[in-house]
């Protein structure tokens, strides 16, 4: 049974998605067409035209209005989302809601320095001669287009920044969680957003290349990394820039001198949290020797205790759709056969009828099983015991992904070592599955796992063109060239830069 389905009537498509939970029908809605697209572009562009004429104080003032209305909205918007997702209260109330306001808080108290002119000092003999400044320039109309793992979060928080810039949005929210993205359009409106700032358009992924076709200023996509090679392709045709935040397959290093019962919980909820749905969830873990057997232990008593139900107060939810669920089966029978040990779980749920595979840990696990090595995106704590930390760096970083990953041992001067061996966009030490949720830090994936980075003063200012601005103190005077303007120049050159010393100070 598919949560999702497209049907054409006349002219129109229409999609219908249903609960993970019971297969309920949660909505049916009319899907974007091309003239729709266009028509969506055009008053973006007519929206975008006046908010980049306002202040950065007014564009704050937006963020605020949207920090009330969402929290007298939260409740309305967990339902949707636990509708759609069939995920707990409280990861709705972690992810979405908790992450949005805190990412609006900090944006809005941040975006004025950041987004204001910056003086940059000059050097050499330039510094007598000009000054430069930084102007951060709105781009015009966003496209965003999201996954439906964190639906509100993911769709909300790339629209915040991007509006905070100066432009105008559009988003194209996943078919398996449309009403999740369009209460970003909601919302905005609710907080007295000016007319099509931020608009939605439902649809497959033809609705997101439709809106690649209209050339928008920048695209701001998450989602797979096949889906993210196809963008990249359409946006290096018309040269449109672009941040792709991709899948993963994080590696938790676990030491010898670690504290066991931290790691283990650590490892229970960076594989379980969000049923194992989220780009930065732990998805293999290496084990040093001596610990290994006292680790297993803890992580199998935890697991054990975790309540996977369809009580808003579970631990672990369902998987929020149907293709997700047959890859997690598929990634375990490929083990099982290859000689990997399943301790508990490794199976759909049988109690429930929805789409719910139990948290699962597995062992005996190797790097020619999919388990180790293709996202699965379930609750599966796949653990294997490594002889040094050394073979536990190799075997992290023998992946086609790096997002991600997480380092545990009571010494911090290794743990940084460690974390910076392992070739990922970010890493913990003794902490998990956080660093989409650190606002400081910028965020982006090496080798397949994305392009870009997004989050931080790197990532507010990524949807902003850096345009230079340099002023000249006196006008230029080069002309004419002749041996005396050549040889005060050959002058320069040798007491700026011929000396060591000296050029040390001016460099
Ligand atoms: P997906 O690539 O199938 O879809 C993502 C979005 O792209 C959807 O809105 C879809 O409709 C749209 N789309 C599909 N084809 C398109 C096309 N040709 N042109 C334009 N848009 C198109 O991904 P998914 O299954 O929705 O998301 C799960 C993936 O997202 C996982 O791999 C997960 O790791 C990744 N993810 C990454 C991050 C991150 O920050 N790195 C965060 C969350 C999820």
């Amino acid at each position: 049974m598919g949560i999702f389905s497209i049907e054409q009537k006349d002219n129109k498509k229409i999609l219908s998605v249903k609960s993970p939970v019971d297969f309920r029908t949660v909505g049916t809605y009319e899907c974007a067409s091309t003239e729709d697209v266009k028509s969506a572009m055009q008053k973006s562009r007519d929206a975008q035209k006046h908010w980049s004429k306002t202040s950065i104080t007014e564009r704050c003032e937006l963020m605020h209005n949207l920090i009330d209305v969402i929290m007298e909205n939260q409740d309305y918007i967990m339902q949707v989302v636990m509708d759609e997702t069939g995920k707990p209260i409280q990861e709705a109330m972690s992810m979405e809601i908790y992450s949005a306001i805190d990412s609006l808080a900090f944006y809005a108290k941040r975006a004025p320095k950041w987004l204001k002119d910056e003086s940059r000092s000059m050097h050499g003999p330039m510094q007598f001669l000009k000054k430069t400044k930084v102007a951060f320039k709105p781009r015009g109309v966003i496209g965003v287009i999201t996954p439906w793992n964190g639906p509100f979060i993911l769709s909300i928080n790339p629209a915040i920044q991007a509006v905070l810039a100066g432009n105008s949005v559009i988003i194209k929210p996943s078919e398996v969680t449309p009403k999740s993205g369009m209460l970003v359009e909601e919302m905005f409106k609710k907080a007295d957003a000016p007319d099509n700032l931020v608009q939605v358009l439902i649809g497959d992924g033809q609705v997101g290349a439709d809106l690649i076709n209209l050339k928008p200023d920048k695209v701001s996509f998450t989602g797979s990394i096949k889906t993210g090679k196809l963008i990249a392709r359409q946006c290096g045709e018309s040269l449109i820039p672009f941040s792709l935040e991709l899948g993963g397959k994080d590696a938790m290093i676990v030491c010898d001198d670690a504290d066991i019962d931290d790691a283990a919980k650590g490892a229970v909820i960076g594989s379980c949290m969000n049923a194992g749905q989220y780009c930065c969830g732990t998805e293999r873990i290496y084990v040093q020797e001596s610990i290994y057997e006292s680790f297993l232990e803890k992580v199998v008593e935890y697991t054990k205790e975790l309540k996977q139900s369809d009580d808003k107060y579970a631990d672990v939810g369902p998987t929020f759709w149907d293709k997700q669920i047959d890859i997690i089966e598929d990634h375990i029978e490929d083990a099982k056969s290859k000689g990997a040990k399943i301790l508990i779980g490794g199976k759909r749920n049988p109690n429930f009828d929805g789409l719910y595979f139990e948290p699962t840990v597995i062992v005996d696990v190797t790097h020619d099983m999919k388990i180790m090595t293709d996202e699965t995106f379930g609750p599966i704590i796949s653990i294997m015991k490594v002889s040094s930390e050394d073979e536990a760096i190799r075997l992290a970083n023998d992946s086609f992904y790096g997002l991600n990953g997480n380092v545990w041992t009571k010494d911090i001067t290794k743990g940084e070592k460690i974390a910076k061996s392992i070739e990922t966009g970010a890493c913990s030490i003794n902490d998990m599955a956080m660093s989409y949720g650190v606002n400081e830090a910028p965020f982006g994936g090496v080798k397949n796992s994305g392009l870009g980075s997004v989050n931080g003063k790197e990532g507010l200012r990524s949807y902003a063109h850096a345009m230079p601005l340099i002023i000249g103190k006196k006008p230029a005077a080069l002309y004419p060239y002749n041996e005396k303007s050549f040889n005060q120049m050959k002058g320069a050159l040798k007491i700026f830069w011929g000396n060591k010393f000296v050029r040390k100070i001016f460099g």
